[in-house]
């Protein structure tokens, strides 16, 4: 069994993702600050850490500074409620192996652990392709988060890398807006808006127009 330490101060969140977690079939220990985390981290045999980063105390760079500095080697995903690029950084500097703002959505916390574990746990040849998703000419890098389609690099904003990772994991598939709206943009967006038309659009533009069909009166397909 996978065996996930969450380390977050906020017991509403904690339980939210261990219960999620556990039903996703992975074993859950909750930390609530550095001291207990660092012990557990440790001395047990945790396969990826998800770090709040503000913790009490010595926050949580500060813990995962000291864990590396330990030797400690497990992935390390981030969550935070800041979306300053500086925290980003230095997480990435000391340590972090990915990173994820909140409020987000459960199934992209997921998408990421699954990516970091299947890179973790040997740096193979193998584990680097486990991370590419492939439809057609389209490879997405789940690591790199890079874009190619017929070998040729293709910039991608997050919020578009996630939107075509999300129709490839569902190829043929009719997805409508709404459910687009809440894998990609979780809570975090306007009702009514029609964000998911724009991004689409912007996705067909780089892409070329015949890879996302519109399905009139349901939503759209990704046809690789
Ligand atoms: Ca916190």
């Amino acid at each position: 069994m996978t065996h996930i330490l969450i380390v977050e101060d906020e017991s509403r969140i904690t339980d939210f993702l261990a219960k999620g977690l556990r039903a996703s079939g992975f074993t859950i220990t909750p930390a609530s600050n550095g001291e207990e985390a660092s012990a557990i981290a440790l001395d047990g045999n945790i396969d990826l850490m998800l770090l709040d980063l503000g913790l009490p105390g010595q926050g949580g760079l500060g813990l995962l500074q000291e864990l590396r500095g330990q030797g400690f080697q497990a992935p390390v995903i981030i969550l935070t409620a800041r979306s300053g690029i500086d925290d980003k950084v230095a997480g990435f500097e000391l340590g972090a192996d990915d990173y994820l703002t909140k409020p987000f959505r459960f199934e992209e916390l997921l998408v990421r652990i699954r990516a970091r574990l299947r890179t973790s746990s040997s740096p193979s040849t193998s584990d680097a392709q486990a991370a590419m998703l492939t439809a057609g000419d389209i490879v997405l890098d789940l690591r790199t988060r890079r874009v190619s389609v017929s070998g040729k690099p293709i910039d991608l904003s997050a919020r578009e890398f996630t939107l075509l990772e999300t129709f490839m994991r569902h190829p043929e598939q009719v997805l409508s807006r709404q459910h687009l709206l809440d894998l990609v943009w979780g809570y975090d967006y306007e009702p009514g808006s029609n964000v998911v038309d724009v991004y689409v659009g912007y996705l067909r533009k780089k892409l070329g127009s015949n890879r996302i069909e519109t399905v009139r009166g349901m939503g759209y397909r990704f046809v690789p």
